[in-house]
Order: C-alpha cells, then sequence, then structure tokens
C-alpha cells in the first residue's frame, strides 16, 4: 500500500502543504502541493500534482476562521484523496528554533513548551507554526510530527557574526543574530556537490530573492553569515519589508512622527521595500514591467542593495569562488541576475549571457574566475527528508532532482 508524508508551512493567512508520496522503487515523491490562503476571510483550497495538473479548487466555506479550522479542511480533503493510505508523519517549518535548536527534532510536549517561549521573537510567525502542530496532533494523534527550523542552519557562526551589539541584559534575553531561510539555504548546500562539485565546499555566497531575500555566506556548506539578523527584516530590499534601515528611523517614527509600535510593525513588514519605494506593487515581476520611474527606482535599490551585501559577504569569506542565485526571483529573473552579476564585475564574475536568457545552471562564462549559478530552492523537500530521516522511513528522491515547482 502506497504510504504518504505531509509537510506544512503554516502562516497568519495561509496553510501551505506538500503531500510526498513513498513509492517502493523511487522513494519519496512529490504527490500534491498545495495552500489553504484567505484563512479568516475568503478561505480557498488549492492543489496541484507533481505535473502542474489541478487536483483542488474549492472554497470551504466562510467558518475556516483560523489555521486549526484550516488544518482540518485539509486533513478531510486528504482523507477523501489518500483513502485508507497511512500518512506516515509531518514535517513543519517553524520559524525560530531558538539558540538551542539546531537541528530539526521530532514534536514531545517539551518541544513545543520550548517553542512556545519564542513566540516574542518571531510573534508573527511562531504562533502558527506551533498552532498546526497542536491541530495536527489534535486531529492525527497517532501520527509523528518533526519540528525543522528557519535558524537552524545558521548556528554554529562565529560569535562576531551573531553578535548585537547591545547590552549584554537585552542579548542574555535573547537578542542575537539568527538568520533564516535556513531550510533553502540548506537545500541549495545538499545540492552543491550534485550541480557544482567544483565550488561546493569552497566560498559560497547563496541569493534567496523571493517576496522575502537574504543572502547567506557559506564555507565548505556551512553558514558563516546571514544577511538576516535578529528577525527577517534586517538585510536586502524586499517586497513588502525594507531591509537594513538605521533604527535612529524607527525611533524618528515613534517619538517625532507618534505613530503607534502596531503602526511601526505595520510599516515595517506590509508597507516597506520594493512596495513602499514604488507605490505600485511588491511584484518583481510587476515593476520590471512598469515604466514608471518609481519602479524604476524600486528596482534599481533591490539591485543596488543586493550587489551591497554581496561585497559585504564577500568582505567576510576573504573572497568568494561562486554566487548562487535562488528562489522566484533568483531563480526567474535573467535581468536582475544580470545586473546584480555586472555590479559585481569587479569581483571577478563575467556573465555568460545566454546561459542567463536560457536560465542555465551555470551562467557564468568558462573563464570566469568567480562563477555563478542558478539552482532552484525546495524547502519542502529539505523538511520531508529531514522527517524521513528522524522517524526512520525510507529517504526522499536525491538532491537536485526534484524541484519546487514555480510560482
Ligand atoms: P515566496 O515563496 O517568498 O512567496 P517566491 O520565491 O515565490 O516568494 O518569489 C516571489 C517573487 O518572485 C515575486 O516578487 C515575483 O514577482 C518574483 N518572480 C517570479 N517570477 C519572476 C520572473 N519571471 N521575473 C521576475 N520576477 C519574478
Amino acid at each position: 500500500m502506497d504510504a504518504y508524508g505531509l509537510v506544512l508551512n503554516a502562516g497568519s493567512s495561509s496553510l501551505k502543504f506538500c503531500v510526498y508520496r513513498r513509492h517502493e522503487a523511487e522513494g519519496w515523491r512529490l504527490g500534491a502541493r498545495g495552500q489553504i490562503d484567505g484563512i479568516g476571510s475568503s478561505p480557498r483550497l488549492t492543489a496541484r500534482d507533481d505535473a502542474g495538473a489541478t487536483l483542488a479548487d474549492r472554497s470551504p466555506g466562510a467558518g475556516v476562521k483560523d489555521g486549526r479550522a484550516a488544518l482540518h479542511v485539509l486533513a478531510g480533503w486528504l482523507e477523501e484523496r489518500l483513502g485508507g493510505s497511512p500518512v506516515l508523519g509531518v514535517g513543519h517549518r517553524v520559524v525560530h528554533g531558538g539558540a538551542r535548536y539546531s537541528k530539526p527534532c521530532i514534536v514531545t510536549p517539551n518541544v513545543i513548551e520550548d517553542l512556545r517561549a519564542l513566540i516574542p521573537l518571531a510573534p508573527l510567525h511562531q504562533p502558527h507554526n506551533i498552532g498546526a502542530i497542536e491541530a495536527v496532533a489534535e486531529r492525527l494523534p497517532d501520527v509523528p510530527q518533526v519540528a525543522c527550523f528557519d535558524t537552524g542552519f545558521h548556528r554554529g557562526q562565529p560569535e562576531v557574526a551573531e553578535l548585537v551589539p547591545l547590552p549584554s541584559e537585552i542579548r542574555d534575553a535573547g537578542v542575537q543574530r539568527y538568520g533564516f531561510h535556513g531550510l533553502s539555504y540548506e537545500y541549495i548546500a545538499t545540492a552543491l556537490p550534485l550541480v557544482a562539485p567544483e565550488i561546493a565546499d569552497k566560498k559560497v555566497i547563496v541569493a534567496h530573492l523571493g517576496s522575502g531575500a537574504s543572502l547567506c555566506a557559506m564555507r565548505a556548506r556551512k553558514s558563516v553569515d546571514c544577511s538576516f539578523g535578529f528577525t527577517a527584516l534586517d538585510g536586502l530590499c524586499m517586497g513588502t519589508r525594507p531591509g537594513s534601515v538605521d533604527p535612529g528611523v524607527i525611533l524618528h517614527l515613534l517619538q517625532a512622527l507618534g505613530l503607534s509600535v502596531p503602526e511601526v510593525e505595520t510599516i515595517l513588514y506590509e508597507k516597506s521595500g520594493l512596495l513602499g519605494i514604488s507605490g505600485i506593487s511588491n511584484d518583481m515581476r510587476e515593476l520590471l514591467e512598469n515604466p514608471d520611474p518609481r519602479a524604476r527606482l524600486a528596482v534599481d535599490y533591490f539591485v543596488y542593495q543586493a550587489a551591497k551585501h554581496v561585497g559585504a559577504l564577500a568582505a567576510v569569506l576573504g573572497g568568494v569562488d561562486a554566487l548562487v542565485f535562488t528562489a522566484g526571483i533568483g531563480e526567474h529573473s535573467a535581468v536582475i541576475r544580470r545586473r546584480i552579476c555586472e555590479a559585481c564585475a569587479w569581483l571577478g564574475l563575467t556573465l555568460d549571457e545566454a546561459a542567463n536568457e536560457r536560465h542555465g545552471q551555470r551562467i557564468s562564462r568558462a573563464g570566469s574566475r568567480v562563477s555563478a549559478w542558478v539552482i532552484p530552492t525546495n524547502e519542502e523537500l529539505m523538511i520531508a527528508r529531514h522527517a524521513g530521516a528522524l522517524l526512520g522511513i525510507s529517504a526522499a528522491a536525491p538532491a537536485g532532482t526534484a524541484h519546487r515547482s514555480t510560482k
């Protein structure tokens, strides 16, 4: 009989999921990818199979008011689709593992308590991640669960990279640079030996450029620094988040402009970045197509900040051997890759224009001292692998063979 594994990524208004099917001969294969979005407003369940064919597109009704209700809708749909086939385990994306959880772990009541204690460090995400774990425990009480952390891959960085230089009593309360997008970077680290063995264990900067955007400096496939810091607001310009901002600006908003803390939070998470600069959109595709000078400025700033942070991380690494692009913009936008690579020419990077245009795997010229690559990320497969390994159920498909479908 087929058996299944479920990967969940629970947010404030959406529950994203992947269903992996264990195939006797092939290991884990993606069976379905989907989401319930509009939770609390106009919920919609959509799912596609590995080839992109629609498996579900329906409105489960206005009763889906929170993540718990969404999980029950998903469980009902899975029962319909899977018949009596067992779900062997559920892997969760959990935004924060704190200083303690550097590796994925099987969820126990103690783990849930530890994760709850981290809510103040990630109030917008952690409660939803924990809520999904609890909802699964309620609906599928016998199915083991694994928590995989977005911060985990960055633990073990040098002390100076993790430091937030504030007084010790503040640091002792957990204020440090954690870094995020760790599951994406870990996936790339596992794919590098297959895709680019010649640079896999050298000095590599990975650019995860999606709605959220960050860079990770790796030495021998270990994270040594990340442009994200205490929260996922730092570093590069993002769709709606500003990236690095002088903290004095935040004081100015609170003190001189009299904004409330929730207002500032909304500005920082939802109204800044590409959207804030352009006043048009947070979507890179739309901005690239729009001739409005504000759209051009937003794109210019995005590229400027990405190149500036590549320079900073090259200094951290003491040189760089390769630059890897991943996530929505990194995988699909030849023009953004070209512009960032051109800005990094001083490092010794020469772009292969034709390879870049066709989204080839290696997009730098043969003689380029720094090579450039496009590697599609797959955070869900990383979670499935961790869950499979921890629960002692067979491994997923090898790295580099099962890319996430594009959006
Ligand atoms: P997330 O998973 O964080 O929601 P993605 O990794 O899917 O985000 O990236 C979303 C971003 O990728 C959006 O800004 C979108 O416009 C951009 N994107 C996707 N395809 C393209 C493309 N062909 N050209 C430019 N940008 C693209």
